[in-house]
């Protein structure tokens, strides 16, 4: 394992764009600074990475409900939100080699850590992308943006609160893009100006919010579980006072142990009653609950839980990668992996393209699988290994005499023979959710 190497990054970056993960946005014109583009296997990993988290939030539940928001919003709710004012990070220049740091990540006070030269004062810079609605580009039709997908599950509170009547406590998941203008994007996908958050606001009655909060907490880290991300290399952080965001009453981060640190992949927050407060001050409308048991009136807390798909990609390939003698392998639980089974013929010749072609046509209407004959079948697994496939069939010429294939196991590397008519119960098995 090459879990500690310092090179462990270059090697993600470069399997990434070798075998169709990840791209540099628009790397033809030199590339886009900190925006990328996902490949065919990166959409697919992103896709289970989502479908994992909505099965577990919204499908296996009956108190959360969905909802895609728009990311344009008036711009009344940035405001109401806190955000015009205070979404801002704390910016600092070095004069000297006029590298851009932001000052609470920068340890030595005044100094550039880049070339020793003095700094200048932090300046507050929002981080929020501003553009403009419509032909003319004036203060009056400012847009942002969404910096958060939050906001768009907090307005529309009451709309699917009485579609679904749902009666508090229950929960809004949304999956959707966000921005932020960050200062110091980097460490690849990690920490990038575009991604797509998935978050999910669940509304309670205030006193039970502290309940709800602990309750979440150890859900959402239950859930990495589900994602195949080793338990020793996750961890609870909690914020101090001093790191709360102006609407926290109290918050814990999931953290991953990267590479480069320990780091951030999931925020649960009490957002208390803020965002409500604010929105009903802002809008003018009563964004109260009636409490049909108690006859009481009042403003729900908000226990939230965010994290973002790319950071998870990034979790998900760091933690499966595995260097072993003869091979790459990325250790994907299958429910993961981007393509869950290869099909070989071992030759191209007596019949065998088409038996395995057919063992292919029976399995594509519900997963990612792939055909391929080329090369001998040690590289063919190889390939697979490195892109995390977990099961390969062969086709041999004992198929011929029996109708049994081999299954190879990415993990163990174990071969065992199966009926081929067994091959897609043998998926479904592999697949289902713990
Ligand atoms: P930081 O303080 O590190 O800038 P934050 O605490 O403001 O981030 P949250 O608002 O809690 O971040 O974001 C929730 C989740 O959204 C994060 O855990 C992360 O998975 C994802 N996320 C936030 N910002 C980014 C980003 N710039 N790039 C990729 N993912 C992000």
């Amino acid at each position: 394992m090459a879990k500690s190497s310092p090179s462990l990054m270059d090697k993600l970056v470069s399997l990434s764009k070798r075998r169709g993960f990840v791209f540099q946005s628009s790397e033809i014109y030199g590339g886009l600074n900190s925006c990328y583009d996902y490949g065919p296997l990166g959409v697919e990993l992103k896709k289970n990475i989502k479908e994992l988290w909505w099965t577990a939030m919204v499908y296996e539940r009956d108190d959360i409900e969905g909802l895609d928001a728009s990311i344009l919003m008036h711009p009344r709710v940035w405001e109401a939100s806190g955000h015009v004012e205070g979404f801002t990070d704390p910016l600092v220049d070095c004069k000297s080699c006029k590298q851009r740091f932001r000052a609470d990540q920068v340890d030595t006070e005044g100094v550039c850590p880049n070339c020793g030269g003095e700094l200048t004062e932090p300046r507050m810079f929002n981080l929020m992308f501003k553009t403009f609605m419509g032909p003319v580009e004036d203060e009056a039709h400012v847009v942002y943006l969404r910096p958060e997908t939050a906001q768009g599950i907090y307005v529309n509170f009451h709309n699917v609160r009485e579609a679904a009547r749902q009666k508090i406590p229950f929960g809004i998941a949304q999956i959707g893009k966000a921005f932020r203008n960050e200062i110091t994007p980097g460490n690849f996908i990690f920490r990038t100006r575009e991604f797509e958050q998935m978050e999910m606001q669940f509304f309670v009655k205030p006193g039970t919010d502290e309940e709800w909060f602990e309750y979440w907490k150890a859900r959402r880290f239950d859930w990495y579980q589900r994602l195949g991300v080793r338990k020793e290399n996750l961890r609870f952080h909690e914020h101090a006072p001093d790191e709360l965001a102006h609407y926290a009453k109290r918050a814990f981060d999931i953290q991953y142990k990267f590479p480069f640190g320990w780091q951030e992949i999931e925020g649960i927050h009490n957002r208390t009653d803020f965002d409500l407060k604010r929105h009903q001050e802002y809008s003018g409308k009563d964004l109260r609950y009636f409490d049909q048991e108690s006859g009481e009136k009042y403003i729900p807390y908000v226990v939230e839980t965010s994290t973002g798909v790319e950071r998870l990609l990034l979790t998900t390939m760091v933690d499966a990668y595995s260097e072993e003698e003869q091979r790459v392998v990325l250790r994907f639980k299958p429910q993961v992996a981007p393509i869950k089974a290869a099909v070989f013929p071992l030759v191209k010749r007596d019949g065998m393209p088409e038996i395995a072609r057919n063992i292919v046509n029976g399995l594509r209407k519900r997963f990612r699988v792939f055909y391929d004959e080329s090369g001998s079948v040690g590289r063919r697994y190889r390939r697979q290994d490195e892109i995390g496939t977990p099961f390969c069939f062969t086709v041999d010429s004992q198929t011929l005499e029996d109708g049994t294939v081999t299954v190879r196991d990415r993990d163990t590397m174990a071969q065992q023979r199966i009926a081929s008519d067994q091959v897609l119960p043998f998926l479904l098995d592999k697949l289902q959710l713990d």
